[in-house]
């Protein structure tokens, strides 16, 4: 690990009269999974769309603050150049091109990369490695697919551009448990392979099951931050958001001998 991935600094974003967001500050260190966590309209989506340089889509602006690439400011570009530059956004919902193929919609992800052709080649063989469905369905039209293959191919999609930094906007959302927890495993496949990642999940406990730094977000403002397990041991965090109550945060004292024992989310 060297310096930081991405570094946003004091950043402020309103719609309009809405203030979405107040001075957050926030590192992705390289070669590191970093995890907001926040309730609904805590600023998680906001956050990303300021990166990404998309807010204005949304009727947004930047109102202040910075947010550099390895050092280079992203705040004067547009948003393909963004993604040229090597950050991509897998966005929420899994959007994905339901009238392509899937074949058609890693092209598509592969359109905005900096890379040539032998570039776009060996991240298709990466997106097919780590989802060999998408290899095996690539001529179905993405709108077959199911939720979970769907949120593969939004995931492998943003992988074509083979980005330093991936932005994932709540990837657990609506997956059963066991599709949840494949992605989980593929997020950190990913990361091992050298591509940093900025993580918004509600699922608080996958998300600090898989970062080891996390943000949290509170109307707008950054209210906690550290590494990831003392987050996860934290009462507020535990009561929050990881839906712990004070009667299992006793009997987790007491099996622990005083210790707030994380083996529970942690296993
Ligand atoms: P969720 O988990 O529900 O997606 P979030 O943490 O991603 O929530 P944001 O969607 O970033 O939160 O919203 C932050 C604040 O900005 C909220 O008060 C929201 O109502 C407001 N907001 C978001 N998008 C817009 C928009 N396009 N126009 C006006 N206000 C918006």
């Amino acid at each position: 690990m060297g310096g930081s991935a991405l570094l946003v600094r004091d950043l402020s974003v309103g719609y309009g009269p809405v203030r979405a967001l107040r001075q957050v500050s926030l590192e992705v260190p390289e070669g590191a999974v970093v995890a907001v966590l926040g309730s609904n309209g805590a600023g998680k989506s906001t956050l990303l769309r300021a990166v990404c340089r998309t807010l204005s889509f949304h009727g947004g602006a930047v109102t202040g603050g910075t947010v550099s690439l390895g050092g280079r400011p992203l705040d004067r570009l547009p948003p393909e150049r963004v993604v040229a530059a090597g950050v991509s956004q897998v966005p929420e919902g899994r959007r994905v091109f339901a009238r392509m193929t899937v074949a058609d919609n890693l092209r598509a992800g592969a359109l905005g990369g900096s890379g040539g052709r032998a570039e776009r080649a060996r991240a298709l063989r990466r997106v097919h490695d780590l989802f060999p469905v998408l290899a095996d369905r690539a001529q179905q039209r993405a709108g077959l697919l199911s939720g979970g293959e769907q949120q593969m191919l939004a995931v492998g999609r943003a992988l074509m551009g083979s980005p330093k930094v991936l932005l994932l906007d709540e990837p657990s959302l609506g997956l059963a448990p066991l599709m949840a927890a494949r992605i989980a495993d593929t997020v950190r496949e990913i990361n091992e392979q050298g591509t940093s990642v900025l993580l918004v999940e509600q699922n608080a406990a996958l998300a600090l099951r898989l970062a080891s730094r996390a943000y949290v977000l509170e109307v707008g403002e950054v209210t906690l931050s550290g590494p990831a397990d003392t987050l996860a041991a934290s009462d507020e965090v535990r009561r929050r958001y990881l839906g712990v109550t004070d009667e299992d945060a006793a009997a987790d004292v007491s099996r622990a001998g005083g210790l707030p024992a994380l083996s529970r989310w942690k296993g």
